[in-house]
């Protein structure tokens, strides 16, 4: 696949190199990692990255379209397929990007926007103050309560005081399940729209391993990247009423050409989310997430919520008296990544965070089950009781590669069937 970088570029080609070899030298317990195909890989890589293609399939403002055009509609026809959607925009360039064009479709500057906060897991883009979502838009915040929870009373009675213009649900760091629905009903009550999104969600939510949000939304909000293990991309999915003006908030309101070889490589990725093969892959997702779960309690670690319902379990540290961003380090050194966090009305300042998130999408993606969790929970709680201790982490780190040895990188998941193609002309 890279021979010709290795020729005409050796020293990236030796970075690369050294980076897949550490991507299958470590437990990647990031949630929103994964590992992708070699199909989409080379989707990734295509000849498409030449191509410019400005508007939409049938309407571009460039010539030559004859691949592109088909290239599009198979992406979106197969994301309203497994979504089960109205209609898909697949060009935002990643996720964030594709949050500020659900805004951009629905509402005007200075309108207001109420998501959650990012200290209770919300993202960036849900109108933190650092974000450029704040400045256009006035952004107002929910939290999670005490206990780490969403406590839709609470949403809904500060709902009624701000009268948002969108209410936004999803959440890049809670490990409970979200009922989008009443997220649904609390926006209609108040007369505002409804962006849901699910970007850590979204292979779960394929797999109907988690409640979809797209009858209860305007607009679906997702990157490609996480569980859905596609390529790094944003996608979003809306009513039929709303097609029109979320295209247009997407092209020409805020980008340019589409990322042709990323959406080639998201219509790959979302026909192997459709197979029986991929929902089992998400159901092991959740049993590796509940049983790593159950095991770190075993070991003394304090969960946020006391467990998970997803794939993201949040570590709060606090009894442990271990500062998040040591620990992250630490397990990174033993060849364990993860990444501090804060935890949900946490006194410590943002920058030393009391929390380490973790997940199971990539470690499954490895065809790691039950009896590794079991192993990987006692690595974490090892490198816990050694901070300081550098010849105990580097021996932990040896036992990570042993056990990574087991579970290579797969190269592919599944061989998808031949689809029925929506245009009357092969797709394969
Ligand atoms: C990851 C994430 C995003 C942003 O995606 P990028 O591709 O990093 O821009 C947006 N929203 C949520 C909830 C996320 O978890």
């Amino acid at each position: 696949m890279y021979s010709a970088l290795e020729k005409y570029d050796p020293q990236l080609f030796e970075l690369i190199k050294q980076e897949e070899a550490r991507q299958s030298g470590v437990l990647r317990l990031i949630p929103s990692e994964n590992y992708v195909s070699q199909a989409v890989r080379m989707a990734t890589g295509s000849c498409l990255t030449n191509k410019y293609s400005e508007g939409y399939p049938g309407k571009r403002y460039y010539e030559g379209q004859q691949v592109t055009d088909l290239v599009e509609n198979v992406a979106r026809h197969r994301a309203t397929k497994i979504f089960k959607a109205d209609h898909a925009n697949v060009q935002p360039y990643s996720g964030s990007v594709a949050n500020l064009g659900a805004y951009n479709a629905l509402i005007k500057p200075g309108q207001k926007i109420m998501g959650l906060t990012l200290g209770s897991g919300g993202h960036l883009t849900h109108g933190a103050n650092v974000s450029i979502t704040s400045k256009f838009f006035q952004a107002v915040n929910y939290s999670v309560n005490a206990d780490g929870y969403l406590d839709y009373d609470e949403i809904r009675d500060l709902a009624k005081r701000e009268k948002p213009d969108i209410i936004v649900s999803g959440t890049t760091a809670y490990p409970r399940a979200i009922d989008f629905e009443i997220f649904g009903n609390i926006a209609k009550e108040v007369g505002a729209y409804h962006v849901s999104d699910i970007a850590h969600l979204s292979g779960l939510v394929v797999a109907g391993l988690h409640k979809s949000p797209v009858p209860y939304a305007d607009i679906v909000s997702t990157t490609t990247h996480k569980t859905l293990r596609g390529p790094r991309g944003g996608m979003l999915l809306c009513k039929a009423e709303h097609a029109a003006k979320l295209d247009k908030a997407i092209m020409p309101g805020q980008q340019g050409g589409p990322h042709m070889h990323t959406i080639a490589a998201i219509a790959v990725a979302l026909a192997e989310a459709d197979t029986q093969e991929f929902l089992l892959y998400a159901e092991q997702i959740l049993k590796n997430s509940k049983r790593l779960s159950e095991k770190l309690i075993e070991k003394g670690f304090d969960l946020v919520t006391g467990g998970t319902d997803n794939h993201i379990i949040l570590i709060d540290l606090r009894r442990k008296n271990i500062p998040g961003r040591d620990f992250a380090k630490a397990l990174d050194r033993a060849r364990i990544v993860g990444n501090f966090n804060t935890v949900p009305h946490d006194p410590a300042p943002p920058t030393k965070p009391n929390g380490l998130r973790i997940g199971t999408p990539a470690v499954t993606t490895r065809g790691m089950r039950e009896p590794e969790m079991d192993v990987i929970a006692d690595l974490i709680s090892r490198v816990a009781d050694n901070m300081g201790n550098e010849e105990a982490i580097s021996d932990i780190s040896k036992e990570v590669m042993e056990l990574t040895s087991r579970f290579p990188v797969p190269d592919h998941f599944i061989i998808p069937k031949k689809k029925e193609s929506p245009f009357g002309c092969d797709e394969d």
